[in-house]
């Protein structure tokens, strides 16, 4: 077998003798592109898992704000004509493709908030390392804020009950990585949890954005979770500047789930 290997990569190296000006180049070349391979394969697979975890954000959704508290078993239904969905009928992405955005039983068109939730789980984790367990904790937070973003971005309010796991994930992950913080982290973490109590007595904000930013506090310190709330800012700008409408309340939670995802993706590479 290894002959076969090594007889064709002669005969590659001997046709492609032009671009490679010894054996060695051209060895290196063949690791860097089986590396290229092993990476790509790598992140679309985190990407398939991303976008499992964005139906399951949606299904989370769907359920709790229908008072449906089983949210991990349980079959789904099509929304209009009631019939069991099958597995594969759930593939994220695929069986939408597949079903040509219609239902098997019905042929009602499902809705597109489906796949575009399910293409944003994926563009968010596909970044993430999923064998690594302060990193799985993180995806635990990143998960229930998005499943959080997604009741924000409808009712312009959320349950509160849904920051209890991720408390208890920041919980372990502080337990488990003991960050210290620096006296500029402390002045950066009572600088802002300052801005956001009168926020909160000016009843300009919602209490859960102070239990957000603590969380973003004990995931990332003081430092990194001003940096996201100040993406979060910049891109709520620019939607309310390109909006035609003047609307008057915001739902910034997705704004900072978006900021989280940009800061992991351009700042924290893991
Ligand atoms: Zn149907």
């Amino acid at each position: 077998m290894f002959k076969t290997y090594n007889g064709y990569f002669t005969r590659f190296f001997d046709e492609s003798k032009y671009f490679f000006r010894n054996k060695i180049d051209f060895y290196f070349f063949c690791v860097f592109i089986l590396m290229e391979v092993f990476f790509m394969i790598y992140y679309f697979t985190n990407f398939l898992i991303g976008t499992c975890l964005g139906s399951h954000a949606n299904l989370v959704f769907d359920r709790l704000s229908h008072e449906n508290f089983n949210i991990l078993f349980g079959r789904s239904y099509c929304d209009y004509c009631l019939h069991p969905l099958s597995i594969i009928d759930e593939i994220p992405i695929l069986s939408y493709v597949c079903l040509r955005g219609k239902c098997r039983f019905c042929k009602k068109a499902i809705s597109k908030k489906m796949i575009i939730t399910e293409l944003i789980g994926g563009l968010s984790f596909f970044s993430f390392n999923f064998s690594d367990l302060t990193t799985i904790l993180v995806v635990i937070w990143l998960f229930y804020l998005y499943v959080i973003a997604l009741f924000d971005y409808s009712f312009q309010e959320f349950p509160t009950y849904l920051l209890s796991i991720p408390t208890l994930s920041a919980s372990f992950f502080l337990w488990y990585s003991k960050p210290t913080l620096s006296a500029l982290d402390w002045i950066n973490l009572i600088v802002i949890l300052l801005v956001f109590i009168s926020g909160i007595l000016r009843a300009k904000l919602g209490s859960g954005d102070l239990l957000i930013y603590l969380l973003l506090c004990c995931f990332y310190k003081p430092e990194a979770a001003n940096t996201i709330i100040l993406i979060a800012c910049l891109l709520a700008l620019m939607h309310f500047l390109l909006q035609k409408s003047i609307k008057i309340s915001l739902a910034f939670i997705p704004y900072i789930f978006a900021g989280t995802v940009l800061y992991h993706l351009f700042f924290n590479l893991n």
